[in-house]
């Protein structure tokens, strides 16, 4: 793992939610891609070397609208960037970790992005991810 990629936060909605973090971080949202496979909306801000990814659900029995149901908004999960995503999905699952996808499969902002259970993670989804070259 490289570093923090970006941290991903659930909102109920992108109305009220993306004003609320270009104040926040004083910056504009540089980007908003609909990710169907998903059902989610995502809003991504830059701070120098860190990002925020805003997800909003597209349906209400998508897997951001449960999340928000069960937890509340909030911080849903935490994206580390990988140079050969493939390698180390093999390293974390020989390590014991259970892999949500069993391929790469294709993010927003351009990556390839597998998730790992959050139940051998101390409750923290993480999300690998890896830019698509
Ligand atoms: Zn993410």
């Amino acid at each position: 793992m490289l570093k923090i990629e970006h941290i991903g936060i659930a909102v109920k909605q992108f109305e009220t939610s993306v004003p609320l973090f270009e104040k926040l971080l004083d910056t504009a949202c540089y980007r908003k891609e609909t990710v169907d496979s998903e059902q989610v909306n995502t809003a991504f801000f830059r701070k120098g070397e860190s990002k925020i990814e805003l997800l909003e659900s597209t349906d209400p029995n998508g897997t951001i609208a449960r999340f928000i149901d069960k937890k509340g908004e909030g911080i849903h999960h935490i994206a580390f960037e990988v140079s050969d995503i493939t390698a180390e999905m093999a390293r974390l699952q020989a390590e014991g970790f259970i892999l949500l996808n069993e391929k790469p499969r294709k993010g927003a902002d351009n990556k390839w992005v597998c998730f790992l259970h959050p139940k051998n993670t101390n409750g923290v989804l993480v999300e690998l991810c890896q830019e698509i070259r």
